[in-house]
């Protein structure tokens, strides 16, 4: 099978499905010790659903169909069945499955096994049981989850190597599955920048996306092999081809190894350029990893993971003022630049959250209510966070980057927002220290005006993720559009271009924090135009330094220069840098 690498190496485990379902799921590993309350959690949906359908049972009129109790009938016996019941409870107790997860498994085993039905009769009997299994998460969705959210990453004890498969998974989801077992992941939709593959790529462990039918082809514990730098799948691998991968996977374990000893050497051009790299985190817990990877400041903290997987109730200030805190002291003076909130598009709030209704009534959530946007229409909400952060300044050097601004009256408002927080602060007599304001440019219209945000802000940083998907009206989440989203795309190149000359020209501040930032493939491209501050996985800062320490810049220069007059500005590059034997002499 193939789809998009998005996260590099080779993994090779055992699936682990995430069924998808009608019903929103959280899926998470429980403590062998919550097994038994998690059961009771399952027995006491079942009891409730029993209770529904013997109701409306009862309660059928007496010129109801017979089928229809017929019907009831059926679900009632699939609630008795033990291949749901017993089975169910099986990936509890055997898997550390939470309940939900564990009815959405079974339930895909057991449509699996209709499907292979010859009798037309049994086969349709597939739609009963998934019926039965929405009752069952419907009850368990009014019930809430028992389970305290720190415990939702947690690993297991189990021999085989786990690897993940499922047809989507939420960035909120895959969160939790950071720092737990699984050494890969496969989903059959997603784009190479969707934030589902930001957090894979953060969690630095080999994926492939948009593999379409990965998780229909996938049966649970079959072997896989996933091939993150070519987005390969292979299931149940022959011995030969198993072999090939694990030399593969040894290859690149080393060649990881070898690069991680760049890690705390300056970061210095052949010619003498200084160039600042940068580490992109989700969690205040990053920044040890950051720091560890060589990074010399956070360029972007996504502070909306802080919002995220708490069934509904947002972080107040204390919470984010602890968790930025955390951020700023473990950096010990470095540079933190946390970014408001970016909620919506593929990042929604969670599932109950009373805002999110707005989201997911949204025709085009890429085009909606979204980031600063969003921040804006919560001014309460905003002005908590900005107090947050300000505070948190107090114990180190904090900047504060805003996503997707690109009206004149937002970057006003945004101002105003932060002025208040202050003065709030200091009425309060609260401390804090200087913050720079800094504005993220991800839409068009903010690049191409630059000198109005120049005018506002301190410094800014090109978002090229949505920066790309704007430009090219392509969204970054959808696999069928995904061969479209190219950032050497003339009008996106001659974009960062014109953003970066702006900002020198004005003597601010300018960096790039999209994923390009991290793909080596680009890293002599942004040096030729004259970047000089890239934000990044901690994973990718090492294989990015390489590039850097063999980089002329001067050199490069001229060549960028020519790709962007080009038509083809790929094209161009290959030709000047990329040939072999010439590359050696440009870089
Ligand atoms: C971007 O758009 O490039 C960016 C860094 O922000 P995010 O990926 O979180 O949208
Ligand atoms: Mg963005």
């Amino acid at each position: 099978m193939f789809g998009l690498p998005v996260s590099r190496g080779v993994a090779i485990g055992r699936a682990v499905l995430v069924a998808s379902s009608r019903v929103d799921v959280a899926h998470y590993f429980i403590d062998p010790d919550e097994a038994a309350a998690e059961v009771a959690r399952l027995r006491h949906a079942r009891d409730t659903v029993v209770h529904e359908i013997t109701s409306l049972k009862r309660d059928l009129p007496v010129d109801a169909p017979p089928e229809l109790a017929a019907l009831l009938d059926v679900h009632l016996m699939l609630l008795h069945d033990p291949m749901l019941s017993e089975a169910t409870r099986h990936w509890i107790e055997g898997r550390h499955y939470n309940a939900e997860w564990a009815i959405t498994a079974q339930t895909e085993v057991l449509a699996r096994q209709f499907d292979d039905m010859e009798d037309d009769y049994l086969r349709e009997r597939k739609a009963d049981v998934e019926q039965v299994a929405e009752r069952l998460l419907r009850a368990m969705a009014k019930e809430g989850s028992l389970l305290p959210q720190a415990a939702h990453a947690r690993d297991f004890a189990g021999e085989d190597p786990l690897v993940l498969v499922a047809n989507d998974i939420a960035p909120a989801d895959m969160l939790q599955f950071k720092g737990s077992v699984f050494k890969g992941f496969v989903t059959d939709v997603g784009g190479r920048t969707s934030h589902t593959a930001i957090v894979a790529r953060s969690m630095d462990i080999p994926a492939v996306v948009g593999a379409r039918e990965a998780s229909r082809l996938v049966r649970q514990d079959d072997w896989l092999i996933i091939d993150g730098d070519n987005g390969v799948v292979v299931v149940n691998p022959t011995p030969i081809v198993l072999e090939e991968y694990r030399f593969r996977q040894r290859q690149s374990e080393l060649e990881r190894a070898r690069l991680h000893r760049l890690r705390h050497m300056p970061s210095v051009t052949i010619d003498g350029q200084a160039v600042e790299l940068l580490a992109n985190i989700e969690l205040p817990a990053d920044a040890a990893n950051a720091l560890e990877a060589g990074a010399v400041g956070v360029g972007l903290f996504r502070s909306e993971f802080l919002f995220m997987n708490r069934n509904g109730e947002l972080p107040d200030e204390d919470e984010q003022f602890e968790a930025y805190r955390a951020a700023v002291t473990a950096l010990g003076g470095l540079p933190v630049t946390i970014r408001t909130v970016d909620i919506g598009a593929d990042k929604p709030l969670d599932r109950v959250a009373t805002h999110e209704m707005r989201h997911e009534h949204a025709l085009n959530p890429a085009l909606g209510l979204r980031a600063i946007r969003w921040s804006l229409s919560e001014p309460d909400m905003f002005r908590q966070q900005l107090r947050a952060m300000l505070r948190a300044s107090a114990y180190g050097k904090v900047r504060i980057l805003v996503p997707m601004v690109a009206h004149r009256s937002e970057i006003l408002a945004t101002l105003e927002a932060l002025q208040r927080a202050k003065q709030q602060l200091a009425d309060a007599g609260i401390a804090y220290s200087k913050v720079e304001l800094g504005a993220m440019i991800e839409v068009p219209a903010a690049a191409l005006t630059m000198p109005l945000l120049l005018q506002h802000f301190d410094f800014v940083s090109i978002g090229t993720n949505d920066l790309i998907q704007y430009t090219l009206a392509i969204d970054r989440a959808d696999e069928a559009v995904a061969h479209l989203y190219d950032p050497w795309h003339p009008a996106v190149l001659k974009l960062i271009a014109d953003v970066i000359a702006a900002a020198d020209a004005a003597g601010k501040h300018v960096s790039v924090c999209g994923e390009m930032a991290g793909d080596t493939t680009f890293t002599e491209l942004l040096l030729g135009l004259g970047l000089r501050s890239l934000s990044m996985h901690p994973s990718q800062i090492s294989a990015v330094k390489q590039r850097v320490l063999r980089a002329d810049t001067a050199r490069l220069a001229k060549a960028s220069a020519a790709a962007l007059t080009g038509l083809d500005p790929a094209a161009v590059w290959t030709a000047l840098i990329d040939k072999p034997g010439q590359r050696a002499a440009a870089t």
